[in-house]
């Protein structure tokens, strides 16, 4: 069975939640949304494309959650609320199956943080899912990337690295992206790759803490190397101090993951730097919003990324990381 533009639609919209402040939602030429006082709206848009941003054979559920997740993400890394989103969608054919299975991972994520699908676009053409994510912030409150000072610890959440280790395991063959695997540390990895945690949470928990931030989404490095040029500081990673991978390690892949972990993309981590003076309250409210987060290195005068390793050489690090027009 194949449908028309509208019947794909709807059965994207009866999916749909609702939220008090969608005075009107899908349905009409726009849709009215009520910002709350004294927050200011905070907006992003991120494309995924088949074949350079997943494996063709990614199941649609997958793509669903991952779409909607690099959008959850940005907004993470301002510290901003979720609330909309539109959905933009370039389909080759009008498969339901296919339809229904995307819609099934993109509200399962979409339910988890309470942001309501408010319309979109469908038409016909190479897959292609592109969505604005809108979220709110109290004025003056966003974690932007060019607040960091010289003397700030240097913080990441979660395990980065983790992604690029299942995306290597696919392109060698080692991995089928397209179901999950049995294999416990295997699947955790893929998982990763597949369906990244955005780090709303943690976002909404370092307000007044943290004096810039920014999402993993190119590498490590890379993207602390964008709070750098953006505060006008340099940073030292410390080798050691990177979080290790209990799952790289499981499959005999803790070689790949310690050689790629600070450069490889796609792990939708927050990378974020907060005064030193305000260590224990970082700690504690990553603690209580449970979300994993390791000190990894700091904020000094200059204009470069630099990871240190443990004997205490020193490599300077570009410009590294994803750039779709390298
Ligand atoms: P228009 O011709 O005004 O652009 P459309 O026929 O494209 O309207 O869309 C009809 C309604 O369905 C609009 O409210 C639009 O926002 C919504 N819509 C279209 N595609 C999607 C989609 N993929 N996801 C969510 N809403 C959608
Ligand atoms: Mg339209």
């Amino acid at each position: 069975m194949s449908l028309d533009e509208f019947g794909l639609i709807e059965r994207i919209a009866r999916r749909a939640g609702v939220r008090g402040d969608v005075a009107l939602g899908i349905g009409d030429d726009a849709a009215l949304l009520q910002m709350p006082a004294g927050q200011q709206l905070v907006v992003t848009a991120d494309t995924l494309n088949a074949g350079v941003h997943f494996p063709a054979e990614t199941p649609p559920a997958d793509i669903g959650w991952k779409a909607l997740a690099v959008n959850l993400s940005d907004l993470a890394a301002m510290g901003a609320q979720p609330a909309w989103c539109t959905l933009s969608l370039s389909l080759p054919e009008a498969s339901p199956a296919w339809v229904d299975g995307f819609a099934e991972g993109f509200f399962q994520l979409a339910d988890l943080h309470g942001i309501a699908l408010v319309g979109g676009d469908t038409t016909r053409g190479p897959l292609s899912i592109s969505i604005t994510a809108m979220g709110h912030v109290p004025a003056g409150k966003a974690l932007r990337r060019d607040g960091a000072q010289v003397g700030d610890d240097v913080w990441v959440t979660g395990v980065p690295g983790e992604a690029g280790v299942a995306l290597a395991l696919w392109q060698q063959g080692l991995l089928d992206v397209s179901r999950p695997t049995d294999e416990e540390a295997l699947e955790h990895l893929r998982q990763r790759l597949a369906r990244p945690t955005p780090r709303s949470a943690a976002g909404l928990a370092l307000h007044g803490l943290a004096s810039a931030a920014i999402d993993v989404s190119d590498g490590l490095l890379a993207d602390l190397g964008h709070i750098c040029q953006r505060s006008q500081v340099a940073a030292e990673i410390l080798e050691s101090a990177l979080p290790a991978s209990v799952q790289a390690a499981a499959v005999d892949q803790s070689a790949l993951f310690r050689r790629i972990r600070a450069t490889t993309g796609d792990d939708y981590e927050l990378c974020f730097t907060a005064p030193a003076a305000l260590r224990g309250q970082v700690s504690e409210s990553m603690a209580c919003v449970a979300v994993p987060a390791t000190r990894i290195g700091y904020i000094r005068a200059g204009s470069q990324v630099r990871l240190v390793d443990g004997e205490g050489g020193a490599s300077v690090v570009p410009r590294l990381g994803f750039n779709h027009f390298d």
